[in-house]
């Protein structure tokens, strides 16, 4: 893998291989890397001449109460990782290098949202769910997609679907700004138990890694009822938070949702999407699942 910390370096050497007639796939994270990251990177690989991945902790991501500082950060073996799945390059630029002293442009992907206000059903794909909790997460997260997108031009970004709503955001960002870019979605990567796999996965104590696998199992017992003919939406809701409140530490949000608007529903649909965030002890985790009702 070819390192690559220099904002300008890593633009020049991109377009260069785009001059050269290859295509570059690119898979932004922010590190501590696993089997869902690199499922990303050897699909980059299978679809693209050319694999760049991102490793970048986005501070603009964080709030002030959230853990930029103890977000775990072990290169090494994310080195070898990259190394084993045929990465070709590794952009891992300084905080500095993306954000300069005087940094002032920002990407909102939620006007919608206050010109409306947060607490409206039409809050916009931004003030529902994560967004909601997690104020500023989501024009953090579009405008460091938009600076890696700018930087490195790929032909595809390879995102995963464990972040649900990231990819709907990211998808409307392609659309609206026009980025000449293929977005790539894949599915969530699960620990055997079925506990969707996270680098924040390692904060959990042995008891709570335990307990988590309750979010799985939740989603999988909702997706049970609404496939096998259960049709009251805010019955399955109220059933599913009880199950998740008797494991988790507290319930952020848990909600069945249209897949594009992110808007809750109140009435079961053909396609629907199933959300939630809990946390365990201190650790937030979030999970979903998609359902489609056929016939
Ligand atoms: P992160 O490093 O957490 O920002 O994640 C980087 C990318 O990997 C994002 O597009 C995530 O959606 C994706 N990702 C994280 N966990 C998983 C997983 N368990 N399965 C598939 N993709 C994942």
């Amino acid at each position: 893998v070819k390192e690559i910390r220099n904002a300008g370096l890593f633009q020049k050497t991109m377009a260069r291989l785009r001059r050269q007639g290859k295509t570059v796939g690119l898979v932004p994270t922010m590190g501590a890397l696993h089997e869902g990251h690199l499922s990303l990177v050897k699909a980059a690989g299978r679809e693209n001449d050319v694999v760049v991945v991102s490793i970048f902790v986005n501070p603009f991501q964080f709030g002030p109460s959230e853990d930029l500082k103890k977000y775990p950060r072990p290169l090494a073996r994310d080195r070898r990782l990259l190394e084993a799945v045929g990465a070709d390059y590794l952009f891992r630029p300084e905080p500095e290098q993306m954000y300069p002293q005087d940094f002032s442009s920002y990407i909102e992907t939620g006007v919608a949202d206050s010109l409306r206000g947060a607490k409206s059903p039409l809050a916009g794909l931004t003030g529902v769910l994560c967004g909601r909790s997690r104020p500023g997460h989501f024009r953090g997260v579009a405008t460091v997609v938009t600076k890696l997108f700018n930087l490195a031009k790929p032909h595809r970004a390879y995102f995963g679907a464990k972040d649900y709503q990231q990819s709907v955001i990211v998808r409307r960002l392609i659309r609206d700004l026009n980025f000449d870019i293929e977005l790539r979605v894949l599915p969530t990567v699960r620990e055997e138990d079925g506990l969707a796999m996270s680098s924040r996965n390692r904060y959990l104590s042995a008891a709570d890694r335990l307990r988590a696998v309750v979010i799985p199992q939740t989603l999988l017992w909702v997706h049970r009822q609404l496939s096998s003919g259960e049709r009251n939406v805010n019955r399955i809701k109220k059933m599913a938070k009880a199950k998740l409140r008797s494991k988790v530490t507290a319930i952020d949000y848990f909600e069945i949702v249209d897949p594009e608007t992110l808007q809750p529903l109140e009435k079961i649909q053909l396609h629907m999407q199933v959300v939630t965030a809990c946390f365990i002890g201190k650790t937030r985790l979030i999970d979903n699942v998609r359902i489609h009702l056929h016939g």
